[in-house]
């Protein structure tokens, strides 16, 4: 009987174990990201066109397959700098697919001419999360300012994504910021985030370690916004110091989470 009760648990925590979905990722370029579960997607800084030799965009051939193949159930933006978002291509893919929704600021809600009852506006008053279901998802969006003086008036939203068995952070276009104590504002650790989305510059403080630790303690970073001009020499000593970051520079490159 008691054999006979193992080899029963064995079999159901098998099932269990292939029945949990995967969480994978494909890089877009710059700060894109494309994040699956197999049953919901979403799509980070997805959309852009070329902006400058030191960005990484989607090609047209990878925007078309996001259309037509991947198919997130949301595109999420950052901000509206061109090497974040293309309005024109957001409202293509709105056009398009019928039930995508779409995450910014009111600055990238504004640039979206139809299909106003599938935005979510992310208000910037304050840093105060806010929290929709799509699908199977939780999307948190919440105010991460914008790094460096010329952009104090670009609202930038980051965001976590809950996909039941893991949250990913993706912060956009920030920095520390310890003069206005950015991250102790932001309060991210309670948020246990398995998966960190981070712009390499974050990485080349000199005490990024215990920053990352201390404001938001991932169990994971994935670093992004590498110009492809990077110095091979730089980059080489980056993942030396951080041999478990994950750095993403080539396009449609895929890892599992
Ligand atoms: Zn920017």
């Amino acid at each position: 009987m008691l054999k006979r009760f193992f080899l029963l648990t064995i079999i159901l925590l098998g099932i269990s174990g292939f029945s949990q979905k995967k969480l994978s990722l494909i890089y877009t370029g710059n700060m894109g990201v494309y994040i699956s579960n197999e049953q919901s997607s979403v799509l980070i800084d997805g959309l852009h066109t070329e902006y400058g030799e030191d960005y990484l965009f989607p090609t047209s051939q990878l925007v078309a397959t996001i259309h037509t193949t991947l198919q997130p159930d949301a595109i999420l933006f950052t901000h509206y700098h061109g090497d974040h978002f293309s309005a024109s291509l957001s409202n293509k893919y709105l056009d398009s697919n019928k039930k995508a929704v779409l995450f910014g600021s009111d600055q990238i809600t504004k640039e979206i001419k139809n299909s106003k009852d599938r935005l979510f506006t992310i208000t910037t008053t304050d840093y105060s999360k806010q929290t929709f279901q799509v699908k199977d998802l939780k999307i948190t969006g919440l105010k991460i300012n914008h790094a460096g003086k010329r952009h104090v008036s670009v609202k930038n939203v980051g965001y976590i994504i809950d996909f039941g068995s893991k949250k990913i952070l993706h912060v956009g276009d920030t920095n520390w910021m310890e003069k206005i104590s950015l991250f102790d504002q932001l309060d991210l650790v309670k948020e246990t985030i398995d998966i960190a989305i981070l712009p390499y510059w974050m990485l080349l403080e000199d005490n990024a370690t215990v920053l990352i630790k201390k404001h938001i303690n991932p169990k994971r970073i994935i670093a992004t916004h590498i110009s492809p001009r990077i110095k091979k020499q730089e980059l080489q000593d980056m993942k030396k110091k951080y041999p478990d970051i994950h750095f993403l520079t080539t396009l449609e490159e895929q890892i599992q989470l």
